[in-house]
């Protein structure tokens, strides 16, 4: 028998427990190349119909009727099949998207795998709400709420961390009830191909989970506008979530969005330094700055600018870069040719603007195949005030823009300025300051002396133009269900 987790030259749709071919293409290019790596199969309005009514079966039928305790041991062999076939998953990732193998194997796959198994656990104590009611003649009510699932929901995830996005809405959705329909990126969608392998082989029913490919717009579109869809959860740009809640607000449906940011650091004075730069290194430059929650903004106490600047420009310069499959890179190439297009049109901009440019700013040159892909530089500037484009449009690039500040409420104002809200770190080693700056910053999540530290129990999202609700532990779990009150009358 072929081995199921090798990739197809076309990689189908999977749709009522059917892998499905279609006769339109989108193609797939490796970024460390520029070569290409096989067709997606696009879905097609009768796919889309076909999903939908799958779902709706699934729902009524089989998996909407499991036990909480039946479909989260499934979801426990899911968690399982993607740890024993790891290496397939890393390598999917990887030519999909050219992210290094130390990021696959530290975070992006372990993570797929921890999403399924902590929102199983967490669904069989998810507890609702009592009271007894008095009531005036002496009688009483029980209330209390139970949890039902919402029903059908679209999925639609990104491109930046393909597996481990997706699985962080496909495995709460799964676990409360309902069934998914799911339109990864086109530019990454083969670890959600592999996913559906395992779903098929697991036995999850019959349309519970579908897997729709293809273009934004050709498929995202028409599934976030289709009545019978009952809740949208989306992870991407900002832009694009406008749309769908356009989509959405036609039918009235729930949506859950987790957009864009422009994250700023800011380091205080009595910082560990040491800890500061290697941190400020992590969270500008992890997987080439395509991360939302990355720094694209740097506020450095003005005592210690000059060692900072300093600092950060030699660890920048020692980063990696190249192939992903060598243990030792740190940054591979953008994820294509378009994105690396608009991050380059940003050192443009922030040239004309008149950023001084500490380090980076073009394209490194190798001499070899990787010249055909879309690798850039590790680049840090200086210079630009906070209101230049270049320090309020989200870049999504391995890029920061490093400031000075004089003290701690002009910074808080300067990191309020921004119309997003979704992350910032703040490095001091006094820890009264700590909880005073942190509260005070207009995001979904503050890290001290950290970043991107995440426990998968706490609220994930942002404010602003950075998304609306929470995911995460009974976020996601509240999100993915709803709530109905019982009242039972008691008689005197
Ligand atoms: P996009 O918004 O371009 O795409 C996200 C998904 O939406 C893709 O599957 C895309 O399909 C699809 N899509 C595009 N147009 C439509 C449409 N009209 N209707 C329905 N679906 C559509 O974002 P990117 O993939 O470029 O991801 C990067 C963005 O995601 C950044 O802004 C980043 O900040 C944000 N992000 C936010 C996170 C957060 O938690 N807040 C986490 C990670 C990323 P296709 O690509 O195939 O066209």
């Amino acid at each position: 028998m072929e081995n199921p987790y090798i990739l197809p030259e076309q990689t189908p749709c999977y749709v009522d427990g059917e892998f499905i071919y279609t006769d339109q293409y989108v193609s797939n290019t490796n970024p460390v190349n520029g070569q290409n790596l096989g067709q997606l199969c696009e879905a097609n309005q009768a796919l889309i119909e076909q999903a939908v009514t799958a779902a709706r079966y699934a729902q009524n039928h089989t998996w909407g009727k499991m036990t909480s305790q039946q479909r989260c041991q499934l979801l426990h062999q899911v968690a399982d099949k993607i740890a024993e076939n790891e290496q397939a998953f890393i390598q999917a990732e990887m030519a999909d998207t050219g992210k290094s193998l130390q990021q696959l194997t530290q975070i992006d796959i372990p993570r797929g795998t921890a999403n399924f198994r902590i929102f199983a656990d967490m669904v069989k104590s998810y507890a609702g709400e009592s009271f007894i009611t008095e009531q005036t003649n002496g009688d009483k009510a029980l209330n209390y709420t139970i949890h039902k699932p919402l029903g059908v929901v679209a999925i639609i995830s990104p491109w930046n961390l393909p597996l481990l996005l997706a699985t962080w809405k496909i495995a709460p959705a799964l676990a409360c009830g309902n069934s998914v329909i799911v339109k990864p990126s086109e530019e990454t969608s083969s670890t959600m191909y592999l996913l559906a392998q395992i779903m098929d082989e697991v036995g999850i029913p019959k349309g519970a989970f579908n897997l729709l490919l293809g273009r934004g717009e050709v498929v995202g579109d028409p599934l976030t506008r289709h009545p019978g869809i009952d809740a949208i959860t989306f992870t991407g740009a900002t832009k694009t979530g406008s749309q769908i809640m356009k989509n959405a607000a036609a039918n009235v449906k729930p949506v859950s969005f987790e957009l864009g940011g422009k994250n700023s650091a800011i380091v205080f004075a009595d910082a560990d330094l040491e800890k500061a730069l290697n941190g400020v290194t992590r969270s500008s430059f992890t997987n080439c700055g395509q991360v939302c929650l990355c720094t694209e903004k740097v506020y450095v106490h003005r005592s210690i600018f000059d060692a900072f600047v300093e600092g950060l420009k030699q660890r920048a310069e020692s980063l990696t870069i190249g192939y992903p499959t060598d243990p030792d890179v740190f940054m591979g190439p953008l994820v294509s040719k378009q994105h690396r297009d608009k991050v380059l049109s940003y050192f443009q901009l922030a040239s004309q603007e008149g950023a001084q440019f500490i380090t980076g700013g073009s394209i490194p040159v190798f001499n070899d195949d990787r010249d055909n892909g879309f690798f850039i530089q590790p680049t840090i500037i200086t210079g630009l005030d906070d209101d230049a484009r270049t320090n309020q449009e989200e870049i999504f690039g391995p890029i920061c823009h490093l400031s000075v500040f004089d003290d701690e409420d002009e910074v808080i104002a300067r990191v309020n300025n921004t119309r997003y809200g979704l992350a910032a770190s703040i490095w001091t080693d006094n820890l009264t300051r700590a909880h005073r700056t942190a509260a005070q910053i207009d995001v979904g999540m503050v890290w001290v002396n950290t970043w991107f530290l995440r426990d998968l129990r706490t609220p994930f999202g942002g404010c602003k133009l950075s998304g609306i609700g929470r995911e995460g532990g009974q976020h996601s779990l509240s999100f993915y269900s709803q709530t109905s009150n019982i009242c039972i009358q008691i008689d005197n």
